[in-house]
This record gives structure tokens, C-alpha cells and sequence, in this order.
């Protein structure tokens, strides 16, 4: 039996392979547990069990309260086990057990409590006032589609289950959530939270397994009727083409390189701050983090020797230490990948003005190669690949500018369009350039505050959709209309009798 099962139809089970693959904590490399592993078998079988609880189950049909009070004890739930959470989170991921307690688990449990919200306060039916075509009456149903899947990433693995199941349940979906491999424990333990919230069997369903098979089943499955997908653009895509085939739609969250503007008016101790935060938190492993920080040149090498300064204080060290700013990087590979883009800075660019390098003195025990130093590279061109690839880890490319025009213009020239910052000290100024942004989020004399009240999503290949606020409650159900003639006789007839002629 696997230490973490699937949970499906209201149970936890193996996979039907019997196949498990092993999780590790990525500071230290060593196991955490056996995981089992799903393949599309297993995604049928869990699509299989959301499918009955929304056709035959009383799910779709309760009230909006009722759905809300399952909701809220499922956020009661999380945070009565926040400590577990918490450091299952850290110790599977390697982000902070600082950021587990202070982000993860309050955001998991605030964006449910707010869906729950949702389900109360949206209506369900709403009465159309007048009517262009009298006697009629009109009305909109606004309907859950069925079966949603949520698919998500390994950076935010609760938060991000929380942001998928959350609005699905809400509406009146069921659903079925797959985290991504190296991360899937805390999506998988929610089982234990809807089994004591009394959840009925098959509303949710959590798979672990691989994208290419687990993955695409949830995707492409005609008993499938939406996708949520946060994660790569590039694998994004393939969701697209693989929902096209009985035309679902489509949720996407996808990749950044988000650019966050200091102004030559910007506080630079706020600033730095915003720009450090915005970038190095959770390692870069943040899709919205501030990795081109653009920064006006009559403040350009003052700003930069604050950034230099503070970027070689962010300590690192055990992501389970809560003095630890920075913990190790989700895992080998995606170190590796970090190698890589800092050698291809060298060659586009030069040194880094500080980092490059993996961490020295680690304590006994901790994989040095798994870690990697807050890394700056300095006078970049918007042009070079470090400045348009999202690299997803500790890096930040810092790019010089003369005009708000021509800060405008290098934020805009991205594929992305999912975050952003303005730090300046005239906040008219701050939300004109703001209101020019191509992007989904801009913060001004901040970052990364995301909270469920407010719509997140992003712009141009950053992705399709909102998340989170109303809109990302109602992307969850479709509206039905219904015109009734309330006449039987003559007088309601017509408008039939006047626009169909003899037919
Ligand atoms: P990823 O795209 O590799 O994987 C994401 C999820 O998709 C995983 O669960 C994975 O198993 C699954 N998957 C992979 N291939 C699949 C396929 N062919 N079919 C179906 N599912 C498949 O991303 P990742 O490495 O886990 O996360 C990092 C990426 O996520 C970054 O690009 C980051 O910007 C993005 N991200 C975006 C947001 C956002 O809100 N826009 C938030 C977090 C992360």
C-alpha cells in the first residue's frame, strides 16, 4: 500500500497498477514516502466517480448555502491541521515552512472560505427586467458545467488544488484535481478533510501520476466538461489541443517574466524591497514574480548597489527552518535548469553582479547542488533570452530605462502578460504607467499580493481566463436562458405569427 493514495470516489485507493513513485524531501534528497501513481486508468476511474456524484448525486441540485457550508468546513479543517500541512508542504517542495504557514495554508483555506462566499451571494437564477418581446418573461439559469479537472503545478501545489476545487465545488461541479509529481502529497491529504467534512463520495477526486498520461486523460476525456490548467505555457497548449477535441472550455494560468518598473521618483529602500520580494520569494518558482526589474538610470547604480547589498543578506539554508528565507529549489532538474540560464547570462550578458553560484556552508546534510544564490544580472538588453525565457528560479535581470514611455514599452515586449510592479513615489504617475501595462496584475509600491477577493490571471500567453474574485466564481458555471410566453392564446402569439409567416 502507498503512503499517499489517490482519492477517488470517496475513498483512498492504489493505483490500479499498484505502481507508486517515490516523493523526496529536495534539500536533503531523502524519501519522504511512496506515492501511487496514477495512469489514465486510474483518471477514468476518477473522472468515472465525479461524473456519478454530478449526474445521479445531490450535489448540483443543493442550495448554494448548502454547498457553502461544506466549503467552510473544509476550510476549518485545513487550518484546525495547518501545522501538518504546513510541513508536508515545505518538506515536499522545499519552499519555506515560513511561506507554508504564512501563505499556503491561510490562502488554501481563504480561497474556500471565499467560493463558499460565492456560492451564498451569486445567484442562481436571475429575473430579466422587461422584456423585448412582451408578454414574454425571461429569466438566466447560471448552471455548473459537471465534471471539472484541475490540473496543477508544483509551485503553489495546495494553494493552487485550493483555487481549482474551490470555485468548482462551489458552482456545483464536481471535481477531479491532479497535482504535479514532485509535489503531490498536501492535493492528495485533502481527502482526509472532505472524509471528516462528510463530502458526498466522487464531489472530489485528487490523482498524483504523471502529465503525459494521467495528465492528458483529465484533459482530453469526453466525460470531461472543463479544464483548469494552471502551469507552462508550453504544456498549455498541448491542453488546449487536447480539450478541442469535444470543445471544452478552457482555464489557463500560464508562464511570466513580469516586469516591475522603479521609477525615478520610487523610495529605494520600498523599492528594493518590492523588487527583492518580487523576485527571490519561493525562489522564483512564482509564475507572476518581477523577474525584469526596470530601473530609471538617473537612480540606476544607486538602486542597484541597495539590491546587491541586500540580495547577499536573504538567507538560505533547511526550507523547514523558519530563519531560512530561501529553502532548496523544487528539485535537481529544476536547479539544473537555473545552471543552465545563469551560464547562457555569462555568454548574453556577463558576471552577475552578484550570486551565480550555488550556496557555500550549508549545514551537514543538505544537497548544495539542489540550492542555488539570489542571482543578478545587470544591464540587460530586453532582447537577450535571460529577459525573455521564464528561467523559474532565483533570477532577476535588471534593465536600464530613460522615459515612462520607454519603460512601457520594454514591460509590453514579452510573450507574457501576467504580473507586474510600479515603485514610485507619485501615485498618479504609478497608475498611468500601470493602465499602459499589458498584463493581468500590477502592483504598485508592492508585490505578490494576491488575495481571493481579487481577479488573477494573465494577458496575451500568460493565459485564458481569471481565477479567484467574482470572475473566477463564474467562469465556473454557464448561463441558460429562458423565455417563457406566459399566453397560450392569441395575443402572446404574436410575435411567432409576425416573424414566421407561413412557415
Ligand atoms: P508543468 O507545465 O510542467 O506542469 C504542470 C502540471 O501539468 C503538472 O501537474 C504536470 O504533471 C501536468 N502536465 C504536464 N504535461 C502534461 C500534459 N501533456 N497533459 C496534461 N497535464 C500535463 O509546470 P510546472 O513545472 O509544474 O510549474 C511551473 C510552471 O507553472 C511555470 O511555467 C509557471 O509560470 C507556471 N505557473 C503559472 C501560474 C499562473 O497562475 N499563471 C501559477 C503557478 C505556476
Amino acid at each position: 500500500m502507498a503512503d499517499y493514495q489517490l482519492f477517488i470516489g470517496g475513498e483512498y485507493v492504489d493505483a490500479e497498477s499498484g505502481e507508486t513513485f517515490t516523493t523526496t524531501d529536495p534539500a536533503t534528497e531523502q524519501p519522504i514516502g511512496e506515492v501511487a501513481k496514477a495512469d489514465r486508468v486510474d483518471a477514468q476511474k476518477a473522472i468515472a466517480a465525479a461524473r456519478t456524484a454530478f449526474d445521479e448525486g445531490p450535489w448540483p441540485n443543493m442550495s448554494g448555502e448548502e454547498r457553502a457550508g461544506y466549503l467552510d468546513k473544509l476550510a476549518d479543517l485545513l487550518e484546525a491541521n495547518a501545522e501538518r500541512f504546513a510541513e508536508a508542504e515545505a518538506r515536499d517542495s522545499g519552499g519555506t515552512i515560513k511561506k507554508a504557514t504564512f501563505a499556503d495554508v491561510p490562502g488554501g483555506a481563504g480561497a474556500l472560505r471565499w467560493f463558499a462566499r460565492m456560492a451564498r451571494e451569486r445567484p442562481q437564477v436571475e429575473q430579466l427586467e422587461g422584456s423585448p418581446f412582451p408578454p414574454s418573461e425571461n429569466y438566466v439559469r447560471y448552471e455548473p458545467y459537471g465534471v471539472c479537472t484541475g490540473i496543477v503545478p508544483f509551485n503553489f501545489p495546495l494553494l493552487m488544488a485550493c483555487w481549482k476545487l474551490g470555485p468548482a465545488l462551489a458552482a456545483g461541479n464536481t471535481s477531479v484535481i491532479k497535482p504535479a509529481s514532485y509535489t503531490s502529497i498536501t492535493a492528495l491529504m485533502l481527502g482526509e478533510l472532505a472524509q471528516e467534512a462528510d463530502l458526498p463520495p466522487g464531489v472530489l477526486n485528487v490523482i498524483a501520476g504523471p502529465g503525459g498520461t494521467a495528465g492528458e486523460e483529465l484533459a482530453a476525456n469526453e466525460s470531461v466538461d472543463k479544464v483548469a490548467f494552471t502551469g507552462s505555457t508550453e504544456v498549455g497548449r498541448r491542453i488546449m489541443q487536447l480539450a478541442s477535441g469535444t470543445v471544452k472550455p478552457v482555464t489557463l494560468e500560464l508562464g511570466g517574466k513580469s516586469a516591475n518598473i522603479v521609477l525615478d521618483d520610487a523610495d529605494l529602500d520600498i523599492a528594493a524591497a518590492a523588487v527583492l520580494f518580487g523576485t527571490f520569494f519561493h525562489n522564483g518558482q512564482v509564475c507572476e514574480s518581477g523577474t525584469r526589474a526596470l530601473v530609471h538610470k538617473s537612480i540606476y547604480d544607486e538602486f542597484l548597489s541597495l539590491l546587491v547589498d541586500r540580495a547577499g543578506k536573504i538567507v538560505i539554508g533547511s526550507q523547514l527552518d523558519f530563519n531560512s528565507d530561501l529553502g532548496p529549489l523544487v528539485a535537481r532538474s529544476q536547479a539544473d535548469t537555473v545552471r543552465r540560464y545563469v551560464a547562457l547570462g555569462r555568454e548574453e550578458v556577463g558576471e552577475p553582479v552578484c550570486g551565480g553560484s550555488e550556496p557555500e556552508g550549508l549545514a551537514d546534510g543538505l544537497v548544495t547542488e539542489n540550492f542555488y544564490r539570489p542571482t543578478i544580472f545587470a544591464g540587460v538588453s530586453n532582447e537577450a533570452r535571460i529577459a525573455q525565457e521564464e528561467i523559474f528560479g532565483p533570477v532577476l535581470c535588471v534593465i536600464p530605462f530613460e522615459t515612462d514611455d520607454e519603460a512601457v514599452a520594454i514591460a509590453n515586449a514579452s510573450i507574457y502578460g501576467l504580473g507586474g510592479g510600479v515603485q514610485s513615489g507619485n501615485v498618479e504617475r504609478a497608475q498611468a504607467i500601470a493602465d499602459r501595462l499589458q498584463t493581468g496584475t500590477v502592483w504598485i509600491n508592492d508585490y505578490h499580493m494576491i488575495s481571493p477577493e481579487r481577479p488573477f490571471g494573465g494577458y496575451k500567453q500568460s493565459g485564458i481566463g481569471r481565477e479567484l474574485g467574482t470572475a473566477g466564481f463564474d467562469i465556473y458555471r454557464q448561463a441558460k436562458h429562458v423565455h417563457t410566453n406566459p399566453s397560450t392564446g392569441r395575443d402572446g402569439y404574436m410575435h411567432l405569427a409576425a416573424l414566421s409567416g407561413n412557415i
